[in-house]
């Protein structure tokens, strides 16, 4: 944990950089650690669009073989999508010019300017460092939770492992109790654990056997999303479907040989036992224990950035994009859109030895998959304010953001995320409003 507050300027740390580096062929001019969504589309961005960096000057540290669109998972899980369809190898999305290492790094040093890797590439240093690590996944903080989604019944959709359960589940159960769960902490994509619930809801309504399946929404929070005008919306549509929310339920244990669900009243404390037929998990979720030598004490072990430049609020030659930074933020892919483009700015500036100008206004968007064919395209900024894209209202559900979701943004994540060309809407935000609002 960082316990000092003193920024540490550029120049400063290419002096500890020059005493530090181990060899040059292990020094890059920026290392780019995850290659998931914020990772590669930083890479792209210094190799292929802002900047033209030389192959060898740009890394990318990633140890997976598989590159993941991972908010196909909703409907993955409902079979509207194959997982096949939500994968790349990663060798086909890394952008031409970076080297890729695939290795895990184990420690981030910030004061000497280096990391280290768990394989034989040993420690690396850079001039530059951008953080992109995601959010990590907590399965055993839920009891029993990692031996029941052996068994029938429960799934989830938090995982390219466990994501091929849900539809088995969904198809699987002809009546009974069918339970969703969110944590209670922050997780990646807040509206997912509902999402699946409503496409659960439309199969069983299409085959005729939604009056004998209880349809329970456990929700940690005391409400059933964060920004009130969608909030208004989904209080409407799950009394609708006819789904029992209970707030402030917080899933502790999963008890599968009784099939039987604990979960944790944080109103009263008091410990309750629901049965299940089926199961879908949103598990806890936290930082990822790399960032801690990025973290400060308020920060919750998320990286800590400027919420504006998402600089490091420390080191000048460190920024962080995505699910492992503490900007206060819904994280999802969207969100990572729109800082990708001010991540890029910055840190080109800080390069150029200027300081970080672009701002990012918290931007973030979840589509609410609420049936089949039907869609509310929530969009927000920090202050949990509307930031919608057309000049609708987009609490309303819709066919076209259906659509939308299913069809049109998966190619936006492949073609233009991933390589360093889609910085988010709000360029076609200020064209449909007339160039009115933010
Ligand atoms: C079920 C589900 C539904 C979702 N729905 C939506 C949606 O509808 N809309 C939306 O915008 N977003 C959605 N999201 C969220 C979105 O996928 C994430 O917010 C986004 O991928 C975050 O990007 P990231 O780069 O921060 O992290 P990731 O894309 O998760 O990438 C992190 C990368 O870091 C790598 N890594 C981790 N640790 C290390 C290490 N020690 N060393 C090196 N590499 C490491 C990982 O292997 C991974 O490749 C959804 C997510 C899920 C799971």
């Amino acid at each position: 944990m960082l316990l000092s507050t003193t920024r540490v300027s550029v120049h400063q740390l290419r002096r500890y950089a020059t005493t530090a580096v181990p060899k040059d062929k292990d020094h890059y001019h920026l290392v780019v650690v995850g290659g998931g969504a914020g990772g590669l589309s930083i890479a792209a961005k210094f190799t292929e669009v802002l900047t033209t960096l030389d192959k060898g000057k740009v890394v990318v540290i990633e140890p997976n073989e598989m590159h993941y669109y991972q908010p196909m998972w909703t409907l993955v899980g409902a079979g509207i999508k194959t997982v096949a369809q939500s994968g790349r190898p990663m060798a086909s999305v890394m952008p031409r010019q970076v080297k890729w290492i695939r290795d895990r790094c184990v420690s981030i040093e910030p004061d000497h300017n280096r990391v280290r890797l768990s394989g034989a590439n040993g420690v690396l240093s850079y001039d530059f460092l951008v953080v992109a690590v995601g959010i990590h996944i907590d399965w055993n903080r839920v009891k029993g939770l990692t031996d029941a989604l052996k068994t029938p019944g429960v799934c989830s959709n938090y995982s390219v492992e466990t994501v091929t359960k849900t539809l088995p589940a969904i198809e699987g159960i002809k009546e009974g109790n069918a339970i969703f769960t969110f944590p209670n902490t922050a997780i990646k994509c807040a509206g997912a654990p509902q999402k699946i619930m409503y496409l659960a809801d439309a199969y069983w309504r299409q085959h005729g056997i939604r009056d004998k399946i209880n349809i329970t929404y456990n929700t940690a929070l005391g409400v059933i999303f964060g920004v009130p005008k969608y909030a208004k919306a989904l209080n409407k549509i799950v009394d609708q479907k006819n789904i029992n929310v209970n707030y402030r339920h917080n899933l502790v244990e999963v008890v599968a040989d009784k099939k039987e669900a604990v979960f944790e009243d944080l109103a009263s404390n008091e410990r309750k036992r629901f049965k299940y037929d089926m199961l879908h998990v949103t598990p806890p979720m936290s930082a990822p224990p790399l960032v801690s030598s990025l973290a400060d004490p308020q920060s919750g072990g998320y990286m800590s950035v400027n919420k504006e430049t998402l600089q490091h609020v420390k080191y000048e030659n460190i920024f962080g994009i995505g699910d492992c930074t503490n900007a206060p933020t819904s994280k999802t892919a969207a969100a990572v859109a729109a800082q990708t483009g001010v991540v890029s700015r910055n840190l080109l500036a800080v390069m150029k030895g200027k300081k970080p100008y672009a701002h990012y206004d918290g931007y973030t968007s979840c589509p609410l998959v609420t049936g089949n064919n039907k869609c509310i395209l929530a969009e927000f900024d920090y202050n949990l304010e509307p930031l919608e894209t057309f000049p609708i209202d987009q609490s309303k559900e819709s066919r076209l953001m259906y659509y939308m979701k299913k069809d049109l943004m998966p190619n936006m994540y492949w073609n233009g995320l991933l390589k360093g060309i889609w910085n988010g809407p709000q360029f076609y935000r200020r064209i449909m409003h007339l160039g009115m609002g933010k």
